[in-house]
């Protein structure tokens, strides 16, 4: 018991203070795909930052840190968002095009094929009951044997059932595809809420973004780039067009943090 106390009062403090930060569940490592930690500096608790999860100083097998301070990354996203914003609000059409193309390109088709398919069924159905009814009237009237009734009823019951089958899978898909159509919608309100408000706020966040990569920094000193990654929800990845100069912000910190958007950098 003595031990146990000891060994409760070893243990470091946790830090109640420690605000939790709002980008925790979006961040994944760009290498391996395993999830950021969220993480503080023991000696200088401002500096709150991200790192892999699964790397191999930590008993992983990620190769590299991906470090990334919290400070840089509300940066990088508060940008991004700024000229999704612009975009939207400069060129309202091409935005809504961009979305389209990344959203409809096959839903149309799949919503057309789902749509015949389902009224295919839906007719066949139809024809099975009417069929169904004339073959029991005409056992009634002794025009069809029972054991001919027999046969046939089952072999329509069969087709009834897989057509129920085939109609509900096929509702799902169009509820589904119908609901991808008010996620674009919604999708485009909440860059229009950003718009209003100019900050970030975790429900902003969990509207607009699905998840986050971040990847290795390279290169020393001045040269040190880090390429980070923002996937949107339902959208995915999206180059804003016509970006002709490219923002540059520096970070007020000891190392100075610079951020540069670089359009179609796969
Ligand atoms: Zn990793």
């Amino acid at each position: 018991m003595q031990k146990l106390v000891e060994k409760t009062k070893r243990r470091p403090p946790k830090d109640k203070n420690l605000k939790k930060s709002i980008f925790t569940s979006f961040l994944y490592c760009g290498d391996c795909g395993h999830k950021l930690w969220f993480n503080f500096n023991q000696k200088n608790p401002s500096i709150r930052f991200f790192s892999c999860s699964n790397y191999k100083g930590m008993r992983g097998t990620c190769e590299n840190t991906h470090y990334i301070r919290e400070d840089a990354l509300e940066q990088i996203v508060l940008m991004e968002l700024r000229m999704l914003a612009d975009f939207l609000e400069r060129a309202e059409d091409e935005f809504a095009e961009l979305l389209e193309q990344k959203t409809n390109k096959d839903m149309i088709r799949e919503r057309t094929t789902a749509e015949g398919a389902l009224s295919t069924a839906r007719a066949r159905s139809k024809k099975l009951l009417g069929l169904f009814g004339k073959l029991y009237e005409d056992n009634v009237e002794g025009k069809v044997t029972d054991e001919w009734f027999m046969q046939l009823s089952n072999k329509y019951e069969a087709e009834q059932e897989e057509l129920k089958r085939q109609m509900f899978e096929l509702q799902e898909k169009l509820d589904k595809i119908d609901q991808m159509q008010t996620a674009k919608d919604d999708f485009l309100r909440a860059i229009r809420k950003f718009m209003e408000m100019q900050t970030l706020t975790p429900i902003l966040l969990r509207e607009l973004i699905e998840k986050i990569e971040v990847f290795p920094v390279e290169g020393k000193g001045k040269d040190r780039t880090q390429r980070v990654i923002i996937h949107y929800r339902f959208v995915g990845r999206l180059d804003i067009p016509g970006i002709i100069e490219r923002p540059h912000f520096i970070l007020d910190s000891p190392q100075g943090v610079a951020i540069e958007y670089l359009p179609n950098a796969i």
